[in-house]
């Protein structure tokens, strides 16, 4: 078990690697370039940590680059994620999915402070054995997982204790 460095800084040339990358899928699926779409993928890039759709707009209004509507953004992401840019993560927090950069990044799964809202990222081997073998055994052929633990962190267990 180890737990995953934070996200750093993505640098210019990965930017360009990953929309070489996007500009592939894009061309697979017959769809049209699409510079907005390409904006949306930077700055998603850049963006450290968890992210939501609204932190993504006000970062794409303060860069003002585009005047970001929401709904362009909600369109944007998946393929983003299909490119394998983006992942889909904490959606079981209650307040909303986020998305987070996958591309050049180990793959890891979340703890969450169901208190304070911290997370931990972390990659247990065996976990990921794990549920290979289940769905090997259920005839499935394994494509992707979103594994979060919900609990209370050590932090707000004393603060607890203390009041
Ligand atoms: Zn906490
Ligand atoms: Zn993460």
């Amino acid at each position: 078990m180890h737990k995953i460095k934070p996200a750093q800084t993505i640098s210019s040339a990965a930017i360009g690697r990953a929309l070489d990358q996007l500009r592939t899928v894009v061309k697979q699926r017959g769809l049209k370039s699409s510079a907005v779409r390409e904006t949306v993928a930077e700055v998603a890039l850049r963006r450290p940590g968890h992210f939501s759709v609204d932190d993504l707009v006000s970062d794409l209004r303060s860069s003002g680059v585009i005047d970001a509507h929401p709904a362009t953004v909600y369109r944007v992401l998946p393929l983003l994620v299909e490119a394998g840019l983006l992942q889909l993560t904490l959606i079981s927090t209650g307040d909303g999915a986020r998305y987070e950069r996958a591309f050049e990044r180990e793959h890891h799964d979340h703890l969450v402070c169901t208190s304070c809202g911290k997370v931990v990222e972390f990659c247990f081997e065996a976990i990921e054995l794990l549920q290979r073998d289940i769905c090997e055994r259920f005839g499935f052929e394994l494509t992707g997982h979103i594994h979060e633990l919900l609990g209370v962190c050590k932090e707000c267990r004393t603060t607890d204790a203390v009041t």
